[in-house]
């Protein structure tokens, strides 16, 4: 398998440290609020990840954390706590609105096929561990301390921002506000921080009471469960600047490693183009697409029409094509699963190589996809294109397998034909039960009496 590197930036051959198990670790949502297509875009390029190391034969162990405490409004240190804010909102207990959004979004990823990782850890329930890892930190000097904040120094690292490449006068143009005066370095971040009396996420700690900086939980938690250094780390694109390099630099500050030897970043989805926001009201959710028919494995579909590295735009044209596009994959399957042809092992061999070409070349989903459309219109119908396209489902996730083509609604028209038709054979009036058989045979259904009545399907005779 080739993968993109961000650490390197470069495309190299992957190879786990452990040639049995493949250890990775996900940066996973902050649970505040619905999570909008464009965050489950990151959770869908996650899971095509996984299903593409596993079609490869790892076996893997995997992270992805769910942040209920700590994350402010925005990545560095400025702005409210999200979890305290839509507490505030919702006039909820924090810890209730964490346990809502967290069912709700498993929920989500489960409708689009999203396999859970092995391992699902939320980070109040690792207080203890960061608690030990920022303790470390402090210990190996990495650290400093202000009336209410314990910050990392990055000035003691040979060099911080080896992820972005970015040097500290970059950094001083690109942030929005002057920095906050108590910090000595602009890249310098919170660890662990001072509860104020009324906050309501704190703990009690070898500092008092409470609470851990965002980034602090992915260093921790990956620590505990992957150890020093793992094979992949993935994220979004938003997290290269800060809190990937903050985590390199715990880590570092901690070990002196950089924890993960891959660090994969999925870029953004755009609506018509530009960037998604409450404020423009195009901020979808799972739930607005489903409102305008369109079933969670159409989006899944729709996301297999750019590379994860690409931004993908977000059209409702686009979702009517990958609708029909859907609705062709399953009928396809369904037509080689009624075949009786057999095709040349050559040929079958020929798509699978691509296909695997394909998802190995750093998970060329458009590629890998167009492999599959030749398969699906193949012109020979066969069971073991059938059986080709469901070890293809293994990657795709659209559980081609387990489809079921749902029984045609019969139109209103036809329900009314049949209704007279009954009631003229409740009434004795086969003259008029049969002239309904006719109406109902001419407009193209088939008509059968039963004892629970008249039952119609499509078709001739
Ligand atoms: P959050 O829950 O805000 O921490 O975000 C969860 C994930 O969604 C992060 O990995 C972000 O990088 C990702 N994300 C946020 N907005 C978008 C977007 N428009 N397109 C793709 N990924 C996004
Ligand atoms: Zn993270």
């Amino acid at each position: 398998m080739k993968i993109y590197n961000t650490l390197s930036r470069k495309i190299e051959e992957f190879k786990p440290m452990d040639q049995s198990e493949v250890k990775m670790y996900s940066c996973g949502p902050t649970v505040y609020g619905y999570a909008h297509i464009g965050n489950l875009r990151a959770y869908l390029f996650m899971d095509t990840l996984r299903r593409t190391l596993k079609y490869n034969g790892y076996t893997l162990k995997h992270v992805m954390n769910i942040t209920d405490v700590g994350h402010l409004t925005s990545d560095a240190d400025e702005g409210e706590d999200k979890m305290l804010k839509a507490a505030k909102k919702e006039k909820k207990d924090p810890f209730e609105i964490a346990e809502f959004y967290m069912d709700v979004f498993l929920k989500d990823i489960d409708k689009l096929n999203i396999d859970q990782p092995e391992i699902i850890a939320r980070a109040t329930k690792h207080i203890d561990i960061m608690e030990k890892y920022v303790q470390k930190i402090i210990e190996n000097g990495y650290t400093y301390e202000t009336e209410n904040t314990i910050y990392f120094d990055t000035s003691k690292l040979d060099k911080y921002g080896v992820l972005s490449n970015r040097n500290v006068e970059e950094q001083k143009a690109g942030a929005r506000v002057e920095f906050d005066s108590e910090k000595k370095n602009i890249s310098d971040f919170a660890l662990w921080i001072k509860a104020p009396e009324n906050h309501l996420m704190k703990w009690d700690t070898f500092w008092g009471k409470c609470y851990p900086g965002w980034h602090l939980e992915c260093s921790a938690m990956s620590y505990q469960y992957l150890g020093e250094q793992f094979d992949i780390h993935t994220g979004g694109i938003d997290h290269i600047p800060i809190h990937h390099e903050n985590e390199i630099a715990q880590a570092q500050g901690f070990c002196g490693k950089i924890p993960a030897k891959f660090w994969m970043h999925v870029d953004f989805l755009t609506i018509d183009g530009g960037k998604m926001s409450k404020s423009l009201n195009n901020l979808y959710t799972l739930q607005d697409l489903a409102d305008r028919g369109y079933e969670p494995l159409v989006y899944r579909m729709f996301n297999f029409t750019s590379n994860y590295r690409n931004k993908i735009n977000f059209t409702w044209d686009t979702m009517d094509s990958s609708k029909v596009a859907l609705s062709r994959l399953r009928e396809g399957f369904l037509k080689h699963k009624n075949g009786t042809e057999m095709v040349e092992s050559e040929i079958l061999q020929d798509f699978e190589n691509r296909f695997l070409e394909a998802i190995n070349d750093d998970l060329n989903m458009p590629v890998a996809m167009s492999v599959v459309w030749e398969v699906v219109k193949y012109p020979k119908k066969s069971k073991q294109l059938m059986d080709l396209l469901v070890k293809f489902d293994q990657v795709l996730g659209f559980d081609l397998e387990y489809y079921e083509p749902k029984e045609e609604e019969l139109p209103e028209e036809i329900l009314e034909l049949v209704r007279q038709r009954d009631e003229a054979r409740q009434n004795k009036n086969w003259a008029e039960s049969d002239r309904l058989r006719d109406m109902l045979m001419e407009k193209g259904y088939i008509v059968k009496d039963t004892k629970e009545g008249t039952e119609v399907k499509k078709g001739k005779i």
